[in-house]
């Protein structure tokens, strides 16, 4: 029997659990195990710090562990464990929703809890059809994703992202999607600091599938404002202005996948403000409770909700909901996690070291195979040269050294990514960019 030996676990330990978007096989001959986290580090089963590069999964914006969020959590534990959100519901998630309509751009302020980002994009695709049918226009029922886009891994999430890998395994996804290009082009774009100039024009795309489907069968329009899973893609300037701009015209929804840059990663509370448009519907999760409670949120503007709000006051306007909707963990968490970002005003904060962080991104300009640097709040990528026939695999190695110094990061294809804790020092910051100088240097 071979023994996992930092954890005295065998490796027949390590077989019922099926890890996702995992290779389980090479995971369970050389596991990555993590025993404990605080602040920027996490520690690993070894004894190791690693300075998490990360944030978790782009979730852990303040740090991890901050004394304040589990103390909210272990308390709500031992007053009310669990009471459902269907015809009930108690004190803590009308506290949150509050809190949450006081970040959000003026106008959006409905909120609609569930457990993750999945199923904040799932349910945003069934608002905004049924949203629709309420106003009378049950006709309305495409919706338009873009390549290169992650929203999750419900059929609705997948069916309107754009990463061919993810959907290429499950059979027919939706019907009625059509998706946008991506706004990446290298040669126009690369090395851009924060939105790149050129771009804004692939927005008209939009206007070209209205002369494909007819505009009168369009439900919505779903976007992260900044592609994140995809790659780190900030908008070119002016392209989401003109998407939104489409959508008004021809009476489209704009949906706001802010899962990433919900809750400051962008410097402010959402990335709608501080890319200054403003969306019908924006869906959050992760940053929501600090990533230690799952939870996510549809975040509706007035208009939308009051559409539902028309019929007969005892019947239900939306068939939906999830057993775990505003689950009372999870709203302390989301409580304790506002308190906890601005006590510690971390997206001012952000704001103002990102410019740090966009730096000693771009100090990497010139390193060996480094073809593009892409930055914005403090999201980073950095664009591998791929070995001819092994995508991804140069940035695989990449990735590794870094973790072998200390150092998480995480790849998407021929990139490496970054999205730190929002509480990075100036020295942390040095410290991810000069071990992925290091790595490059010493990868073929
Ligand atoms: N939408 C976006 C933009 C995301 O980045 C993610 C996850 O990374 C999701 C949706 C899905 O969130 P979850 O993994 O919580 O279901």
């Amino acid at each position: 029997m071979t023994i996992v030996p930092q954890m005295n676990l065998s490796r027949e330990a390590l077989e019922p659990y099926w890890l996702p978007f995992t290779a389980n096989r090479a995971f369970k001959a050389n596991p990555r195990l993590f025993v404990g986290a605080k602040g920027m580090y996490y520690t690993t089963a070894e004894g190791r710090q690693l300075l998490d590069g990360m944030a978790g999964l782009w979730c852990v914006n303040a740090g991890h562990g901050p004394e304040r969020i589990t103390a909210a959590i272990r308390e709500q534990a031992g007053h009310l464990d669990y009471v459902s959100s269907f015809q009930m519901s108690h004190p803590l998630a009308f506290k949150l929703a509050e809190r949450i309509a006081g970040l959000t751009p003026k106008g959006l302020d409905r909120v609609f809890f569930v457990n993750s980002g999945s199923e904040a994009v799932d349910s945003a695709l069934k608002i905004a059809r049924a949203y629709h049918r309420a106003r009378g226009d049950a006709g309305r029922t495409r919706l338009i994703g873009r390549a290169k886009g992650y929203h999750g891994m419900g059929f609705g999430g997948l069916s309107v992202a754009g990463i061919a890998r993810h959907r290429r395994d499950f059979g027919p996804l939706l019907a009625d999607v059509d998706h946008l290009p991506h706004t990446y082009n290298r040669e126009h774009q690369a090395f851009s600091r924060g939105q790149p100039a050129w771009g804004a024009h692939l927005a008209d795309e939009l206007e070209a599938l209205t002369q494909i489907h007819d505009a009168s069968t369009i439900a919505a329009v779903i976007v992260e404002p900044v592609t994140g899973s995809g790659g780190v893609l900030p908008p070119p300037k002016g392209y989401l202005e003109r998407l939104r701009a489409i959508c008004d015209r021809h009476g489209i929804l704009l949906i706001f996948d802010e899962v990433i840059t919900g809750y400051g990663r962008l410097g402010e509370a959402f990335g709608s403000t501080a890319l200054g448009v403003t969306p019908d519907i924006i869906t959050c999760a992760k940053g929501m409770t600090n990533g230690a409670v799952p939870m996510g949120g549809v975040i509706a503007s007035t208009k939308v909700y009051d559409a539902f709000m028309a019929g007969p006051e005892a019947a239900v306007e939306l068939m939906h909901g999830y057993t775990y909707s505003g689950h009372p963990l999870a709203c302390a968490a989301g409580l304790a996690a506002i308190d906890v970002y601005e006590e510690l005003d971390l997206f001012t904060r952000t704001a103002t070291m990102s410019a740090y962080w966009e730096k000693q991104a771009h100090s990497l300009q010139g390193e060996p195979h480094i073809v593009d640097v892409r930055n914005i709040g403090l999201l980073a990528a950095i664009e591998i040269a791929p070995r001819p026939d092994e995508p991804g695999s140069r940035s695989a190695a990449a990735g590794n050294l870094c973790y072998e110094a200390g150092v998480l990061v995480r790849t998407a294809g021929d990139a490496l990514v970054l999205s730190p804790p929002l509480i990075i020092s100036e020295a942390e910051i040095d410290r991810i960019f000069d071990t992925i100088r290091q790595a490059v240097r010493a990868i073929a």
